[in-house]
């Protein structure tokens, strides 16, 4: 008989602001232990003490799971970030974007107000789509399958990377450039002590760049760029929220780019 699966979320608050979030898929004899380092991370995040933590725990039984593929992994090496920002545009405009919404985009992320979820962006009037902007749309119902976990974390390690922000990131934006509708991704963490982020798209991979905005800077999020002409939005957003999705491989893990190779690739 096949094991039923759990979705488990926390979400840690301090005075009604966002701290920190973070969900999984997994068996039910993982749970005990899913909940204590859970909640240790959220009485350890570097935006503060939560005064409010919400773990949920949900049977998922046998709801069809979507097993999909990685996106593979790039790191850009910059200096600072607006080098960082440069070459963001770039992997924007390499994912079919052009160049002035690409800097929209990047404009967008700027200017941000801290939400849980990311902005989805129309790319063709530039207007924002979530149907409740201060909330934006939360991606949830992804994971890695637990039987390739051990050799994931191997072949993170030997790049650097194996920490929870690489893992959370890749999986979530796996999912992202796979939703109906979504050709490309810009994120950098509201986690002042966090510089770096990434451009994910199918034509790009999660490409990774060290340093996309100041250290002690608390802005930040996800826009999400979303072509109308190819699907409706409630199928996207149908998707993002509530199909579960499991990651059944593991990334091609690159060597790290320079700037100066990026720029004249
Ligand atoms: P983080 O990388 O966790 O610091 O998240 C950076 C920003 O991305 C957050 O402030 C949110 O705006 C957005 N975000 C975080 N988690 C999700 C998610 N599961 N789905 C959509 N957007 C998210």
């Amino acid at each position: 008989m096949k094991e039923d699966m759990y979705s488990i979320k926390m979400r840690a608050v301090r005075k009604e602001k966002h701290i920190s979030g973070a969900e999984r898929i997994i068996s039910e004899k993982e749970i005990e232990v899913l909940v204590q380092q859970l909640t240790a991370r959220a009485l350890g995040h570097s935006k503060g003490k939560p005064d409010f933590i919400n773990i949920t725990i949900q049977n998922i039984g046998n709801q069809a799971i979507e097993y999909i593929a990685p996106l593979n992994i790039a790191t850009i090496t910059v200096d600072d970030y607006f080098k960082g920002r440069e070459c963001a545009i770039k992997a924007l405009q390499k994912s079919g974007l052009s160049c002035k919404t690409s800097q929209a985009i990047l404009n967008m992320l700027k200017t941000c107000n801290t939400m849980r979820g990311a902005i989805l962006l129309d790319i063709h009037s530039l207007e924002r789509l979530e149907p409740d902007e201060n909330r934006g749309v939360r991606v949830t119902n992804i994971d890695w399958s637990f039987k390739i976990k051990e050799d994931l974390e191997k072949a993170l390690e030997k790049k650097g990377l194996n920490n929870n922000h690489v893992k959370e990131a890749v999986a979530l934006a796996s999912k992202v450039s796979n939703a109906p509708g979504i050709v490309a991704e810009l994120c950098w963490s509201d986690d002042p002590d966090y510089t770096a982020g990434y451009v994910a798209s199918k034509d790009v991979g999660y490409m990774r760049i060290t340093k996309l905005k100041p250290l002690g800077d608390s802005t930040g999020g996800r826009v999400f760029c979303f072509d109308s002409s190819k699907t409706s939005i409630e199928e996207c957003i149908e998707y993002l929220q509530k199909k579960v999705t499991l990651i059944h491989k593991i990334p091609m893990i690159k060597d790290y780019i320079s700037y100066k190779d990026f720029m004249e690739e």
